[in-house]
C-alpha cells in the first residue's frame, strides 16, 4: 500500500485554504492541479471494439423503437463520431491519462454490452471483447484492468465465459448493463450467474442502460431515457429489485457495484428502511435495504462531481464503499480528476475512493 506523501497533502491543503480565502478562480484552478501523489484509479471506464460498434449501428438502422436502440442513432454512426474513436483507441486514453496523472482505467465493453443481441451473437462478441481485453490489460497490467462481459441471454453460457475470464483471462469482474430483455437479475434463471460471481469472488458492476419496455414510456420525451434521469431510474430500480429480492440472502458473499454515486439509491435509503420495516412481511430480503447495501453493494462517483454528494455517500455507507470513476469517454477525465483532486474530504477517505477501495474489490494488486 502506497504510503500517502504528507508534505505532497500540506502543501494541497496549503493551495485549497488560499483558494477559499482569496476565493479567486485562479487559485481555486490552482487547487484542482494540486499535484498530490497518490495513485488514482478510475472504475468504470467505457471500451469498445470495432465488430462491437458495427454490430450495434445495424440494430439502428431497424425500425426497433427501444430506447436504447433510439440512444444510440448518431448522426453517421456510432464508430464516424468523436465518441466512437475514444472507446476504440488505447493510445489517446494512455496520453490522456498519462497528462492528468490516472494511473489506471478499468476497462469495460461500453453499454449496453451484448445485451442488444441474441445469445449467440452476445455471446460471440463477449468473448471476442473479453479475448481483446485480455490483450490490452496483459500488455500494460499497471494501465489498464478489465471487467468482463458476458451475456445474460444464456445464462449455462455466460457463466463458462465468467469463469474463463477470471480463470484463464485474469480480467477482474464483471459488466451487465442492467435489464436483459426486459428482465432482472433477480429472476431464478439468472441465478447461475450470481452464483458464479460469488463463487469466484469477482464483482457485477450493473451499469446503466436505458429504461426497460415495461417502463419506456415516460421517459421517450424530453431525452429522458439516458443520463439526465432515465439510466438511473432503470439501474436504481434494477438495485433495489436485487436488495429486496434476497439473493443476499442467497449469495451473502456477492458484490454489486453501481456507478453515478449509486443511482440515488444511497439519497432515498432511510426511507425504503423505513417502510422496509412498517412492511415487513412485503419484502423477501431478511435484511434490510441499508443492511444489504452495506455488506454487498459498493457505488463508484461516475459522472457525479459534487461534493456534499460524495460526502454523503461516504458518512451513509461508509468509507469502504465508495469508488472513484469517470464514466470515460462520456465524461472527460480532466474535470473528474481535478474534482477528486480538490474536493473537501478527510485525506484517507480520498485514498480509500481513488484506489484502496479499488485494489481491493477488483484484486488489483497494490502499487
Ligand atoms: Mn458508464
Amino acid at each position: 500500500e502506497m504510503p500517502i506523501d504528507r508534505r505532497a497533502l500540506l502543501k494541497a491543503g496549503g493551495v485549497l485554504a488560499a483558494a477559499a480565502a482569496t476565493g479567486t478562480a485562479a487559485a481555486s484552478a490552482a487547487a484542482a492541479a494540486a499535484p498530490v501523489k497518490m495513485r488514482r484509479i478510475a472504475t468504470e471506464e467505457a471500451w469498445s471494439i470495432p465488430e462491437h460498434l458495427d454490430a450495434m449501428q445495424v440494430l439502428t438502422q431497424s425500425d426497433w423503437n427501444n430506447l436504447d436502440i433510439e440512444n444510440l442513432r448518431l448522426p453517421g454512426g456510432i464508430a464516424a463520431t468523436g465518441l466512437g474513436a475514444n472507446l476504440l483507441d488505447t493510445r489517446r486514453r494512455l496520453a490522456e491519462m498519462d497528462r492528468l496523472g490516472v494511473d489506471m482505467h478499468i476497462l469495460s465493453l461500453t453499454s449496453p454490452g451484448v445485451q442488444l443481441f441474441d445469445a449467440d451473437k452476445g455471446a460471440a462478441l463477449a468473448t471476442l471483447a473479453n479475448d481483446r481485453m485480455a490483450d490490452i490489460v496483459a500488455a500494460n497490467p499497471t494501465r489498464f484492468a478489465g471487467l468482463a462481459s458476458f451475456a445474460p441471454q444464456d445464462p449455462a453460457r455466460a457463466v463458462k465465459e465468467m469463469e474463463r475470464a477470471i480463470n484463464r483471462l485474469k480480467l477482474n469482474g464483471f459488466i451487465v448493463n442492467s435489464h436483459t430483455d426486459n428482465e432482472y437479475l433477480d429472476e431464478p434463471k439468472y441465478w447461475p450467474i450470481l452464483e458464479a460471481a460469488e463463487a469466484l469472488d469477482r464483482p457485477i458492476y450493473i451499469h446503466p442502460r436505458c429504461p426497460s419496455d415495461g417502463m419506456a414510456a415516460p421517459f421517450r420525451d424530453y431525452r429522458l431515457r439516458a443520463a439526465i434521469w432515465g439510466f438511473q431510474a432503470e439501474t436504481g430500480t434494477h438495485l433495489m429489485r436485487l436488495m429486496l429480492s434476497g439473493i443476499f440472502d442467497r449469495f451473502p458473499k456477492l458484490q454489486v457495484v453501481v456507478g453515478h454515486m449509486g443511482e440515488n439509491v444511497p439519497f432515498h435509503l432511510w426511507r425504503s428502511d423505513h417502510w422496509y420495516r412498517r412492511r415487513p412481511h412485503s419484502y423477501p430480503s431478511r435484511l434490510a435495504p441499508s443492511e444489504v447495501m452495506k455488506r454487498n453493494v459498493h457505488i463508484t462517483t461516475s459522472g457525479v462531481e459534487h461534493g456534499p454528494a460524495l460526502r454523503y455517500a461516504l458518512e451513509v455507507l461508509g468509507p469502504d464503499r465508495v469508488l472513484w470513476a469517470i464514466d470515460y469517454p462520456y465524461e472527460e477525465m480532466a474535470p473528474s480528476v481535478a474534482f477528486m483532486n480538490s474536493v473537501q474530504l478527510a485525506e484517507p477517505h480520498r485514498a480509500a475512493v481513488f484506489h484502496q477501495n479499488a485494489e481491493r474489490v477488483f484484486h488489483i494488486p497494490a502499487a
